[in-house]
């Protein structure tokens, strides 16, 4: 009954509130940040006195694709358990469905990410660059091993904490991999500098192999602490690729669409001048510029991938360092460190994106998603939720989030 729903819950004077024992909490001013898909906030949770981070889904139920992005979203949200991987801690209880309109997730705090890290003036250690490439490409596996291409990976969606542990977030745009090669697949995807070379010229299918192309890019940001491929637009950004990695073969455009390939045959055949990445850094060592140019292969069927990547030797050091003082899967005791059988764990069985089948009208999905949250608070914890009365919760959802300027351009039309 709405009455009785708003009567109960309006008239507190607090932000959040635990909904039967009404602890409170303040949102901090301090600490707010904008994901392409999240406004985040700073808070308190008041059942542990823990520091989380609160993030507003908005605009869900505008039309029944951004009800099923946001609801994909959430559901992995609520799969993931990997360190190197932001998950749901929580979700907000719902208001009855009549005042339902957002969503608001509680994640762990995450102080900063790998693009303010890397525009700051703070020194990168080459163990640095060695523990965070180490824990992306962890988490990467443990993604690609559910199934599930992330679509975005660039420095801001790379959480980081004073501890340098990292985490993958922000899945406004992933989704299941698709395997049969006859579906298309949209290319909308990708922020342009960390855009695979086979989405630029067009293919209308594309793997895994994307996410890890813009694993390579970032990790070549990391050693020369600048963008490795900023080009001004999806073309420039196509030839700045083959600027350092030479003319491609026919066979590696075999999935390119007719102008991208026709765009690269009347130009100038260019040789490839990989040597130029020992440049970046003097922390560009043998090793280190070795797995960078398996990371940049123009022919996605010839990429590395995430598992293989992790057993190249650059990495042995990050491993070492993360298991050694970061990790959550090992632990010491008085006769010394006792380290987890499994340093880079795979998830079984895959994320199962089967229930976006039935999806058919706005409504209905408002109502799954409803039933969804509520089945996720079946547990011990007092469930949270918030006081939509309280002022900093006013400024909170009156922010703005998401502008069209701050998505993925569109792709270059070819033909
Ligand atoms: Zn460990």
């Amino acid at each position: 009954n709405k009455k009785g729903f708003l009567k109960n819950h309006v008239i507190l004077k607090t932000e959040i509130i635990a909904a039967k024992n009404l602890t409170f909490i303040g949102i901090s001013p301090c600490l707010m940040a904008y994901f392409s898909s999240f406004l985040l906030r700073s808070v308190t949770d008041p059942r542990d006195g823990k520091r989380v981070a609160l993030k507003k889904m908005p605009n869900v139920f505008q039309n029944l694709v951004s009800c099923k992005r946001v609801f994909r979203e959430l559901k992995m949200l609520c799969f993931f358990k990997h360190d190197n991987v932001l998950s749901a801690l929580d979700i907000l209880q719902p208001p009855h469905i009549d005042y339902f309109e957002e969503i608001y997730v509680v994640t762990e705090l995450m102080q900063s990410d790998l693009h303010k890290i890397i525009v700051s003036p703070q020194p990168l250690s080459s163990d640095h660059v060695k523990v965070f490439l180490y824990q992306i490409l962890r988490g990467l596996k443990y993604l690609h091993s559910a199934g599930i291409l992330h679509r975005d990976i660039k420095p801001g969606n790379l959480l980081v904490n004073s501890n340098c542990v990292l985490k993958i977030c922000d899945f406004g745009l992933a989704r299941v991999e698709e395997l049969d090669e006859s579906r298309h697949m949209t290319q909308e995807v990708v922020t342009q500098y960390y855009r695979a070379p086979e989405i630029l010229m067009g293919s209308r299918h594309y793997s895994n192999a994307i996410d890890i192309w813009s694993v390579g890019c970032i990790f070549a940001e990391l050693l020369g602490r600048r963008i490795l491929f900023q080009a001004q637009s999806p073309i420039q950004q196509l030839d700045l690729i083959t600027d350092l990695l030479g003319t491609p073969s026919l066979e590696a455009m075999r999935t390119a669409c007719e102008g991208a390939r026709a765009h690269i045959l009347r130009g100038p055949h260019k040789q490839p001048s990989l040597p130029v990445l020992y440049t970046l850094s003097s922390q560009a060592t043998h090793e280190a510029v070795h797995l960078l140019c398996r990371m940049l292969v123009f022919d996605p069927s010839k990429r590395i991938s995430a598992k293989d990547a992790l057993a190249h030797p650059y990495l042995d050091e990050g491993r070492l360092r993360y298991h050694t003082c970061m990790c959550k899967c090992c632990y010491t005791t008085s006769s010394g460190r006792v380290y987890t059988s499994d340093f880079e764990p795979v998830t079984n069985p895959k994320f199962d994106d089967g229930f976006e089948k039935n999806l058919t009208s706005v409504r209905q999905v408002k109502e799954i998603i409803h039933q969804f949250i509520l089945e996720q608070q079946k547990g011990n914890r007092v469930p949270l939720c918030i006081n939509p009365q309280s002022a900093a919760f006013k400024s909170f959802i009156s922010s703005t989030v998401a502008q069209p300027s701050e998505m993925p351009p569109s792709p270059l039309v070819w033909e």
